[in-house]
């Protein structure tokens, strides 16, 4: 059926592309040898040290966040190499499962889906390996799969403490852009994205921001890489240029959004999504409903997962909201199917159209016949209306 207006893409990713950025790629593709993509390349490659905030390399592959993941995992490990990872979700579990595929030996620790990282286990872990087997801690930022984001500077504050010389490596597929994130004042050795999401862009780039401990790990790894080689990767980027064929278009669309993010400041965009995700989560207590994140220092500012009461089907309220409303949620994945949807509140977003997700969620909850309060959007507005000045003035629910 045809639905007159705008569709509200409001799952925690991919999120909507800004217009600025779907006129930015609606160019002729040109030739990646040529010298109009050297200066393109060199732009991108350059822009995106700001992003992660880095001031050593970042490599892109035409890829999704699961490639990024991979190219992680073949450029810095060995077979049989043993890493700790933890289990905060979906995501973190993929990549548990990814890791195992490689060979390498994955001490998962179990968790309830409803907390980050705890550092303090990590620390504790780490102090025990004495001999210093584990060779790299793996932790998803901002779990997309349960709007639970983890503290990554404390997490490192850990592994210093504990004098620990294993690697760190972070995913921020649904993080980077959208919550602060430092990938080098956190000490972070290799951080994985995607172009999805705070990225405002569609599919298609995957990242890595590497340390310079990274890359010496890199030199004396042994997992099998071709495609996903760094080395071929760096030594074309010096001159702009890929080792094959880039996704040049999505390069376009990636110049135009770190000029988006840069002109809004990352400090502004950073606060907008604090905002916006606290006037959910106020929508969602007014409904009466209960966040499945647990720990108000781990509340996710990218997305809102939301328990649904027992014995009503989040699939079902999904779906009512998208036939009567035009609004895609997210659904609940692996452990948390049939209990929880997910709003995502990340990427190219203003007051206006949180508001219209809100009631898209508010009314799909009505057409639905769920227990609900009504008057969450309400409270959304009155809250975003006072805080309509500065953003500084946010009460913060935690400061991370
Ligand atoms: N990690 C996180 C946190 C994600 O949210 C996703 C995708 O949603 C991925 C990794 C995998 O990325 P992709 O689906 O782009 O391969």
């Amino acid at each position: 059926m045809h639905h007159p207006g705008r569709h509200f893409l409001q799952i925690p990713g991919p999120t909507n592309v800004p217009d600025r950025v779907l006129r930015a790629m609606d160019r002729p593709t040109i030739d990646h040898r040529g010298p109009d993509f050297a200066h393109l390349g060199k732009e991108v490659l350059e822009g995106c040290r700001s992003l992660f905030r880095t001031s050593g390399p970042v490599v892109i592959f035409p890829s999704s966040g699961t490639g990024a993941w991979e190219a992680s995992i073949v450029n810095t490990l060995s077979p049989g190499d043993k890493v700790l990872m933890f289990e905060t979700g979906q995501f973190a579990t993929l990549w548990q499962q990814m890791s195992v595929r490689w060979g390498l030996d994955v001490e998962f620790v179990p968790g309830d889906w409803r907390h980050g990282v705890d550092p303090a286990q990590v620390e504790d872990r780490l102090a025990q390996d004495r001999s210093h087997q584990i060779r790299a801690v793996m932790v998803v930022h901002n779990e997309t799969s349960t709007g639970v984001t983890s503290r990554v500077a404390e997490v490192r504050k850990a592994i210093d403490n504990a004098q620990h010389p294993a690697l760190f490596m972070v995913d921020t597929v649904s993080s980077l852009g959208s919550l602060p994130y430092e990938h080098d004042a956190w000490g972070v050795d290799v951080t994985v994205t995607g172009s999805q999401k705070g990225l405002m862009l569609p599919p298609g780039l995957g990242f890595n921001a590497i340390s310079q401990k990274a890359l010496t790990a890199s030199k004396s790894s042994r997992l099998p890489r071709s495609y996903w080689d760094w080395q071929d990767m760096l030594e074309n980027n010096v001159a702009g240029f890929f080792p094959y064929t880039p996704a040049t278009n999505l390069l376009y669309g990636l110049r135009e959004a770190i000029a988006m993010l840069m002109e809004e400041g990352l400090e502004n965009v950073f606060s907008r999504h604090r905002r916006h995700a606290e006037a959910t989560r106020t929508a969602v207590r007014h409904w009466g409903l209960e966040m499945l994140a647990l720990d108000s220092r781990e509340y996710s500012d990218s997305l809102t997962a939301v328990l649904t009461p027992a014995g009503q089907d989040p699939d079902r309220f999904r779906k009512i909201a998208l036939e009567k409303y035009d609004i895609s949620l997210g659904t609940g994945l692996g452990k948390m199917k049939g209990k929880i949807f997910r709003i995502g509140h990340l990427g190219d977003l203003n007051d206006l159209m949180l508001i219209g997700t809100l009631a898209g969620v508010e009314m799909g909850l009505h057409a639905a016949n769920a227990p609900y309060r009504s008057g969450g959007v309400q409270a959304a507005m009155e809250f975003l209306q006072k805080q309509s000045g500065s953003v500084k003035e946010i009460p913060l629910v935690a400061v991370r």
